[in-house]
């Protein structure tokens, strides 16, 4: 049915063989952040203990080791995105900081007083609150596009939002919240027939599904390695070159400069004039050997298994009276969020915590969305490869065993 040996793959995650409360952990979680694989936790350890040196600025043996590592990881993430440089990869803090500095500097160049920036309504606070940063300081509008019953976006939508002065669409690839798989290829088309470039907000899918900028054209992607099985405080921001070169730093400091005076700065190439201070290079090396990881696993491997994971929980979901499901699309990736009918989704978050299941409950940073939908937040469980139909089955079992509790307290 499926090439994954589940049962293999847990035990690269020591993690995944802890108890809480007494109980098995049931990790479903996943699109907050994905637990870490002993290679990756392994090759911290050993970057700590032959190779931790700062990068790029020695000459010394050990500086030289560290600086290969971290543009070896570089080349890793080309490859892994299939970009055409290597020089197009810029290494951030994490998502948050890759779309923080694109709108900085995007806003700043090529941006004036009016001109308009297209969001989805199912975006990340972190999609959202640096355009309207730029917005209060260069007066730049933001423009939403709307979302149908089923939680999903449409062209037409987007097309009626284009004008003239529309100078990005930036667009979440798969939601953190309804799992929606937003049409990327047909809207970067779409932007691109109007000379419009595109940003793809991929924190939820470079983990599920294959990547390729080049296939994709995308303008700018962006992502958190702790979402893909590496360590938090590492992101990537991918850019064309040719857009890279056009924008200006977005942080001044070490690094990013050729050469300074009192009296000017000359700044360093690609991608380094993006990357300015001391890096997290303990963090990027580890990122390239998360990927190795996945890469070993498989990306269609685990896609498919994740799909099958999915398909077998929502349909499992659907069968609990008064359970609701938000995001109805039929293109969905491994992230359900739902609500029972009298049960507050924190209640609901803390009484599956208590026998060892972690999912979140909240608005998942997307507040708009929330709005959207009339609700103040939901239960989502979210899962990797790691995780097993048993696991699904613990999570719906869990469920039907609360709201009998609380149906009988309603009842009294
Ligand atoms: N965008 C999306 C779609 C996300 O799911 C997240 C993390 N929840 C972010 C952006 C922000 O990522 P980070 O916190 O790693 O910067």
């Amino acid at each position: 049915m499926h090439a994954l040996d589940v049962n293999n793959i847990r035990k690269d995650f020591p993690i995944l063989s802890r108890e809480i409360y007494g109980k098995p952990l049931v990790y479903l979680d996943n699109a907050a952040t994905t637990q870490k694989p002993l290679v990756v936790i392994q090759k911290i350890n050993e970057v700590y203990t032959t190779i931790n040196a700062n990068i790029h600025r020695g000459i010394h043996y050990l500086s030289q080791l560290a600086t290969e590592s971290y543009e070896e990881a570089r080349k890793t993430v080309q490859r892994y995105i299939n970009a055409p440089n290597s020089n197009e990869i810029v290494f951030t803090r994490g998502t948050t900081d890759s779309i923080n500095l694109l709108a900085s500097s995007f806003c700043r160049s090529q941006c004036h007083k009016e001109d308009e920036i297209i969001l989805t309504a199912m975006e990340h606070h972190a999609n959202i609150v640096p355009w309207q940063i730029q917005s209060d300081i260069n007066g730049i509008k933001l423009k939403i596009i709307p979302i149908t019953k089923t939680g999903e976006i449409r062209l037409e939508d987007i097309e009626c939002l284009i004008s003239l002065k529309t100078k990005l669409i930036a667009v979440i690839s798969i939601s953190n919240v309804l799992g929606t798989i937003n049409p990327i290829t047909d809207i970067i088309q779409l932007g691109h027939s109007y000379n419009i470039p595109i940003m793809i907000d991929a924190a939820q899918s470079v983990q599920h599904v294959s990547t390729d900028v080049k296939l994709l054209d995308c303008d700018f992607m962006v992502f958190s390695a702790h979402k893909m099985y590496g360590t938090p405080g590492v992101g990537v921001l991918y850019g064309k070159e040719n857009w890279l070169d056009k924008l200006p730093p977005y942080q001044g400091g070490g690094e990013m400069i050729a050469d300074v005076t009192f009296e000017k700065t000359i700044f360093n190439e690609l991608p380094f004039k993006f990357e300015a201070g001391t890096p997290n290079y303990v963090g990027v090396i580890a990122l390239g050997e998360a990927i190795r990881y996945i890469e070993k696993v498989g990306l269609n491997n685990i896609c498919s298994y994740e799909q099958f994971l999915s398909n077998y929980a929502t349909n499992q979901l659907e069968q609990i009276p008064n359970i609701k499901i938000f995001g109805t699309s039929q293109h969905k990736g491994p992230i359900i969020s739902f609500l029972v009918d009298n049960i507050h989704h924190y209640d609901m978050g803390i009484l599956l915590n208590q026998l060892g299941i972690a999912v979140r409950s909240g608005h998942h940073c997307a507040q708009p969305l929330m709005n959207t939908l009339g609700i103040d937040g939901t239960v989502r469980a979210s899962f990797a490869f790691y995780n097993t139909k048993e696991e699904i089955d613990i999570l719906v079992n869990a469920l039907r065993h609360i709201i009998s509790i609380f149906s009988k307290r309603i009842r009294t």
